[in-house]
C-alpha cells in the first residue's frame, strides 16, 4: 500500500466524516474533503484521487449519480458508497454501476480501513491489467506496422528492380511511381518525378496513344516503338482507388525474330515463283508436243491445278511480305462501290454456280478514299471470295457500303457456318484456318491476314461478328478523303 494514496471524501458534514478522516489518516493515507459539487470538481482537477468515498446523499445530489459522472471521467477510479442504512436495493444499484465497496453503520475504524484497502487493491489490479492490455495491444500493433513496413519495402524493392518497366499514375495521370527500368527505357535521369503529368515527362507518341486509348476499356496491349529500333509491349491496367499502372516488356528480340522469319518466307517465295512459272509453261507445252491419251490429259490438268494453287500461295506470301514491309505506298482516288461492282462481276459465275442469293446495298452517296486500287480490290475479293467459299449451296450473301461520319463501312455478310467465338480472334493471323472449315474446302489461311494488312496500311479497321451456325459478318472501316 502506498502511503501517498489520496482518498477523497464526498460526504456531508457528520460525525462519520470525521471518523473516516481520522481513521484513514491514522492508516497513513492522504485525505481530502469536498464540501460541495464545485469543491469535488476542484479536488479532482488538482489531483486525481486513488479512491473516493461518496455519501448516498452529498451536497443535495444523489451519490449514485455523482459516482456515475466520476466513472465516466475516470473509469478505473475505485468508489465506495456510504449510506446511513443498509439497503439491498441500494447495494444492487451500486453494484450495477460498478462501484467497488459499500459501507454502512455501525462502523469501526478497522472496517473503514479494510474496505478502503480492499477496494484500492482491486482498483490497482484492474489498473495493472488495463496497462498490461494496452501495452500488449500497442506492441502487437507496432509489430504489425513493422511487418507491413517490411513487406512494403520488399515489394518496392521487387518492383524497383524487375526487368519490366512499371509506371503507376493517379486518376489524373500524374506519376505516383516509376521504377528503374522505366528510367533506363526512356533515358530519364534521377530527378524526382512524383506528381508530374506522365505526358509532360515522357513524350513518346506511342505511349501517349496508349494513354489516350485507356478510356476505351480495361486492359490494353500496345506496341511502343523507339527510333533506335527497340520495341516494347505495353499494358495499361486500371487500379481501383489508385489510378492505373503501365507495364512495359522489351519485345525487340521477338520483333527481330519475326522480321527474320518474314524475310525468309519472302525470299523463299520469291525464289519459288520463277521455277513455278516455268513448270506451268512446260505442262502447257507438253500438250502441244503431240496427242496425249485420256489419263495423261487428266494428270496434266491435275498438275496444272496444283501448280496454280502453289503459285497463288506464293503470290499471297509475297503480297503479305510487301504489305508488312510497308511497300504499299501507292495512293489514288478510289471509289469503293466501283471496286465492289467489278469484284462481284468476277464472282458472278461462282455465285450462280452455288445458287447463292446475293443482296447489294448502297445506302447513300459514298465518298471516295485515297487508296491503292489493286490492294482494295484484293481486300474486297478476299472477303467476298470467302463468303462464297464458306456458304453452302442455296445460301445468301449480303454486301453493303454505307457512310458513318467520315468513314466508309463495308459489310460482307453470309449465312454460312459461322466462326466459333474462341477462334474469331485468330482468323486474321497468318496460316490460321478455323475448325469450321468444311472438309475439302481449300485455302491457305492467308486471305484474311492480307485483308488485315491492307486495311491497316489504309488506317482502317476490320473485324468479324459471327456466331456458329448463324453466319458471319466481316466489317471494314476505311477513312474517306475528307
Ligand atoms: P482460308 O484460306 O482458309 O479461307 P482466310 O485467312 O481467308 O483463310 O480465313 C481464315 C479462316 O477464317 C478460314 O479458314 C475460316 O475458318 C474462317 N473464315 C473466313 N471467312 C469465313 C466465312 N465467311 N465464313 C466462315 N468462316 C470463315
Amino acid at each position: 500500500m502506498s502511503k501517498q494514496d489520496l482518498i477523497l471524501l464526498a460526504l456531508d458534514p457528520a460525525p462519520i466524516l470525521d471518523l473516516m478522516d481520522r481513521a484513514l489518516h491514522a492508516a497513513g493515507y492522504e485525505v481530502a474533503r469536498a464540501s460541495d459539487q464545485s469543491g469535488l470538481n476542484k479536488s479532482v482537477q488538482e489531483a486525481i484521487p486513488a479512491l473516493m468515498i461518496v455519501g448516498e446523499k452529498f451536497a443535495d445530489r444523489d451519490g449514485l449519480s455523482i459516482s456515475k459522472d466520476m466513472l465516466e471521467r475516470f473509469p478505473t477510479l475505485p468508489i465506495i458508497l456510504y449510506t446511513d442504512r443498509d439497503s439491498a436495493e441500494l447495494a444492487k444499484s451500486a453494484l450495477k454501476l460498478g462501484l467497488n465497496g459499500y459501507l454502512y453503520p455501525p462502523l469501526k475504524t478497522a472496517d473503514i480501513v479494510d474496505e478502503v484497502q480492499r477496494s484500492l487493491s482491486r482498483g490497482r489490479k484492474l489498473g495493472d491489467w488495463l496497462r498490461h492490455e494496452v501495452k500488449r495491444t500497442t506492441s502487437s500493433l507496432a509489430e504489425k506496422a513493422q511487418i507491413s513496413e517490411a513487406e512494403r519495402n520488399k515489394l518496392e524493392a521487387i518492383i524497383a528492380n524487375i526487368q519490366d518497366g512499371v509506371i503507376v499514375v493517379d486518376s489524373n495521370q500524374r506519376i505516383l511511381f516509376v521504377n528503374r527500368a522505366i528510367r533506363e527505357i526512356f533515358n530519364l535521369n534521377e530527378r524526382e518525378l512524383t506528381g508530374w503529368f506522365l505526358t509532360d515527362v515522357i513524350s513518346n507518341a506511342d505511349l501517349k496513344a496508349l494513354l489516350a486509348r485507356s478510356t476505351e476499356g480495361p486492359l490494353k496491349y500496345h506496341e511502343i516503338n523507339f527510333d533506335d529500333g527497340r520495341v516494347f509491349n505495353a499494358q495499361y491496367t486500371p487500379i481501383p482507388k489508385i489510378g492505373a499502372a503501365v507495364t512495359m516488356q522489351d519485345i525487340s528480340y521477338l520483333k527481330e525474330l519475326d522480321r527474320l522469319k518474314s524475310d525468309f518466307i519472302h525470299t523463299v517465295s520469291h525464289d519459288l515463283r520463277s521455277p513455278l512459272t516455268s513448270i506451268l509453261g512446260y505442262t502447257e507445252l507438253i500438250e502441244r508436243t503431240g496427242p496425249l491419251n485420256e489419263n495423261q490429259t487428266e494428270f496434266i490438268k491435275r498438275l496444272q491445278g496444283s501448280i496454280q494453287h502453289i503459285t497463288a500461295l506464293v503470290n499471297d506470301l509475297l503480297d503479305l511480305g510487301r504489305l508488312e514491309a510497308g511497300f504499299d505506298t501507292r495512293r489514288e482516288i478510289v471509289h469503293l462501290e466501283g471496286v465492289l461492282k467489278y469484284s462481284l462481276d468476277m464472282f458472278d459465275a461462282q455465285i450462280k454456280g452455288k445458287n447463292l442469293q446475293l443482296t447489294q446495298e448502297l445506302t447513300q452517296t459514298i465518298h471516295s478514299i485515297r487508296a491503292n486500287p489493286i490492294r482494295i480490290r484484293q481486300m474486297v475479293d478476299n472477303l467476298i471470295g470467302n463468303a462464297i467459299k464458306y456458304t453452302p449451296n442455296d445460301g445468301a450473301i449480303r454486301v453493303s457500303i454505307s457512310m458513318q461520319e467520315q468513314q466508309i463501312i463495308l459489310k460482307v455478310e453470309d449465312n454460312g457456318p459461322g466462326i466459333p467465338p474462341e477462334e474469331q480472334s485468330h482468323i486474321f493471323e497468318k496460316f490460321y484456318r478455323a475448325t469450321n472449315v468444311p472438309e475439302g474446302v481449300q485455302g491457305s489461311g492467308l486471305g484474311l491476314a492480307i485483308v488485315k494488312s491492307i486495311v491497316d496500311s489504309h488506317q482502317g479497321r476490320v473485324w468479324v461478328e459471327s456466331s456458329k451456325g448463324k453466319g458471319s459478318s466481316f466489317i471494314v472501316l476505311l477513312p474517306t478523303q475528307e
